[in-house]
């Protein structure tokens, strides 16, 4: 059982009952999952939530589905790293590192896919489908072939190479798409109406988005029940940003934490920022832009949750990284350099736009900040490939090695 009660339009308010639909009849406003919080409050306890799985089914309570039938396969309550070098390298003193890349899909997407096929299961579905930028693939295929149903998912034809394999492991039909992400995610709205298949992030996005609510309660839960001060965090759709912001809020609703003042700031790519540009012009409506990045999980054009984004921008006073593909490739070797952590190119993208807003004084250096690490960097090789030093390669012998070394020591000595 779950203490969702139905799902509400974000816009008119208007009720629905829970089942697979995701825009309002009536003003054709996004429709989201709406809880009876006085029984969540009664029912849920810090003890109670640290006494559940190291998972996050820790927080059922405010998840819109029956965790007893979950689809499990162990999303969900990643690592907090306390981030000093990091920090240091950024003049942050109080720098915190989410690294959700540790997933059982290495990427946050197993949260939203966790919530989205137990409750697609639950409403009867037997095929789980998505439109992905990739990682969203992956997901729903490992899910999939958990609870025993077929997989259909859509992708678009040039992806990654690591992303394809990511998804054919588990078996599903996989569908290349000659064309973009919004074309793919078009392609989806169009087949959602004619078959009777849960896609993921189109039919059943309602319950899909609440995953991302998890990485906020954790984080919560993490810091010693207390939101930070801010977070930085990438930006597709524009769901986890929203989302991560909601789970602390819920958090306050229920009364574990006070009241959150967490100012939420984004990070998009140069070649694919709608929200960023939208912010930079002090714009509420963003233009949807065809995406041209080496960040292929965030290059989408026209995000379902753009405008969402930019309101949250500015009501919590956040600000919005935009940064270049080699910023990207930098942030990413910085990560890795400094903190011992292999993220995808989206990590790249949070790392450097957390570069940015720091120097430009948009995140203060004594803040609690929280940068959200979405994807494992296996994923996207090729993007760092060339920018990474070659491996040194000898004989088996003393003397061929010695010679090497003593090279490449030379080579390193400063002019
Ligand atoms: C999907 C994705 C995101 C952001 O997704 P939203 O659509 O904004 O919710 C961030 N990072 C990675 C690695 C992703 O795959
Ligand atoms: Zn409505």
């Amino acid at each position: 059982m779950s203490f969702a009660k139905s799902l509400r339009c974000r816009e008119c308010h208007r009720e629905y009952p829970l089942a697979a639909i995701h825009v309002c009849e009536f003003c054709f406003g996004p429709l989201e999952a709406a809880y009876d919080y006085d029984a969540i409050r009664r029912n849920t306890t810090r003890e109670s939530i640290a006494s559940g799985p190291a998972s996050l089914w820790r927080y059922k309570n405010l998840l819109p589905c029956d965790a007893g039938a979950a689809v499990d396969i162990g999303a969900g309550f990643t690592p907090l790293i306390r981030a000093k070098n990091l920090g240091k390298a950024l003049g942050l003193n109080d720098l915190y590192i989410k690294n959700d890349t540790v997933n059982p899909t290495w990427s946050f997407k197993d949260r939203v896919v966790a919530v989205a096929s137990t409750r697609a299961r639950e409403l009867g579905y037997e095929k789980l489908a998505c439109a992905s930028t990739g990682n969203l693939a992956n997901s729903v295929s490992a899910h999939a072939a958990a609870a025993g149903m077929d997989a259909v998912v859509f992708i678009p034809h040039d992806l990654e190479a690591g992303k394809v394999l990511g998804s054919s492991i588990y078996g599903p039909t996989l569908v290349k798409v000659r064309g973009n992400y919004d074309a793919v995610n078009r392609l989806c709205a169009e087949l959602a109406g004619s078959y009777n298949w849960a896609f993921v992030n189109v039919n059943v996005r309602p319950y899909y988005s609440e995953g991302s609510k998890t990485l906020g309660f954790e984080v919560a839960e993490q810091l010693g029940w207390r939101a930070p001060d801010h977070c930085v965090v990438p930006i597709a759709s524009g769901s986890l940003f929203v989302k991560i912001r909601k789970g602390f809020d819920e958090l306050a609703k229920i009364g574990l934490i006070d009241p959150p003042r967490t100012r939420m700031s984004g990070a998009q790519a140069t070649g694919c920022s709608p929200v960023a540009v939208a912010w930079e012009e002090g714009s509420m409506n963003f233009r949807p832009q065809r995406p041209n990045t080496i960040a292929r999980s965030l290059a989408i054009g026209n995000p379902a949750d753009g405008y969402y984004s930019l309101v949250q921008l500015r009501d919590t006073n956040g600000a919005c990284g935009n940064v270049s593909d080699e910023e990207i490739v930098a942030g990413m070797t910085l990560l890795a350099e400094t903190e011992g952590i292999f993220g995808e190119t989206a990590a790249g993208v949070t790392v450097a736009s957390l570069k940015q807003l720091a120097e430009r004084g948009r995140i203060g250096p004594d803040e609690l900040t929280v940068a959200f690490i979405t994807g494992a960097g296996f994923k996207t090789a090729e993007a760092v490939a060339e920018a990474l030093k070659p491996p040194l390669e000898v004989d088996a012998s003393m003397e061929s090695f010695e010679q090497a070394y003593e090279a490449l020591q030379k080579a390193e000595v400063p002019a």
